[in-house]
């Protein structure tokens, strides 16, 4: 099933689902990540696709898990809506499995901390940074959804990777509480929690983001459906940012590719490469410093 994310309103509840199964294993061939990196990148991007419907159309929302484990920090930005880009410091570390047999995510990560960064095309609107509880990411978003956000929440995460380390099935899902919700909608949910509790498998065979919003719906009335998106990797980054990015490095910085006669930066975000011959980083002396686009 192709990657689609879908909104949904219960009374009381907003839901949303994803399945993202064909934009993690993307960033997988992207980044060359190893299993555990795979996951761990994969639930980021997804959760960050999620957090995206809860927020107003022209903002943008970055995630960052800072931990101390061997992974290094994992990002996932929605640098345009229903796209997702996202890396891993060290995607090529890997971890034995854990005692249940499951990537071993948590570990991976470690101890730290989780920020969420949203902002609009013209400024930064908030951050709010919560402890890791576990480093397995979905129940670190769900704390810093209620700590930072005030919204009693449940997320769901699901990376599923293959033996050959491609992605089997990815995918997510998110409910949050309002106010006014009624006691008979809360349970009828936490029971459904249960048909939703291993996402990734379902995504493995086959459904689609209705079908699993339809999961989370089982037993209420009166629900609305919106019609599911598609979404993607998706990176802004170009030759004319990147070079700017060259220029904004400084004269001698400059000065010194041009006499190694090339220069390659690839882009941390999708490890895109963009190679400059000599006469482009001339061109580059020549034209000087400009107004640098987003750092990539
Ligand atoms: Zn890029």
């Amino acid at each position: 099933m192709s990657d689609q994310i879908i909104r949904a309103l219960a009374p009381g509840v907003r839901l949303v689902a994803a399945i993202t199964t064909e934009l993690v294993e993307a960033a997988r061939t992207r980044h060359d990540c190893s299993p555990v990196a795979t996951a761990a990148l994969g639930r980021t991007m997804t959760a960050a696709l999620l957090l995206s419907e809860t927020i107003k159309g022209d903002e943008c929302l970055t995630i960052r898990i800072s931990g101390n484990g061997p992974l290094g920090d994992v990002v996932a930005d929605t640098p345009l809506r229903h796209g997702v880009r996202g890396y891993v410091r060290n995607p090529q570390i890997d971890l034995p499995l854990t005692e249940k047999g499951k990537l071993a995510v948590g570990e991976a990560v470690g101890d730290g901390m989780l920020h969420v960064t949203r902002f609009s095309p013209q400024r930064e609107i908030f951050t709010g940074t919560v402890k890791l509880i576990s480093g397995e990411i979905a129940e670190d978003v769900t704390r810093y959804l209620l700590e930072s956000e005030q919204t009693p929440s449940t997320v769901g995460l699901g990376v599923l990777v293959d033996p050959d380390g491609s992605v089997a099935g990815a995918a997510g899902f998110l409910v949050q509480a309002m106010p006014d919700v009624t006691e008979e909608v809360l349970s009828a949910i936490e029971l459904n929690l249960s048909l939703v509790a291993s996402p990734s498998h379902l995504a493995q065979e086959g459904l689609s983001a209705s079908d699993l919003i339809r999961l989370l719906l089982v037993g209420i009335e009166s629900a609305t459906l919106f019609e599911p998106e598609p979404i993607r990797f998706q990176c802004t980054c170009n030759r004319e940012k990147v070079g700017a990015i060259l220029t904004g490095l400084g004269p001698e910085e400059l000065e010194s590719m041009v006499e190694e006669g090339q220069a390659e930066i690839h882009c941390n975000f999708c490890n895109e490469a963009y190679r400059f011959e000599r006469e482009e980083l001339q061109e580059l002396q020549r034209k000087g410093p400009q107004a640098t686009g987003e750092a990539e």
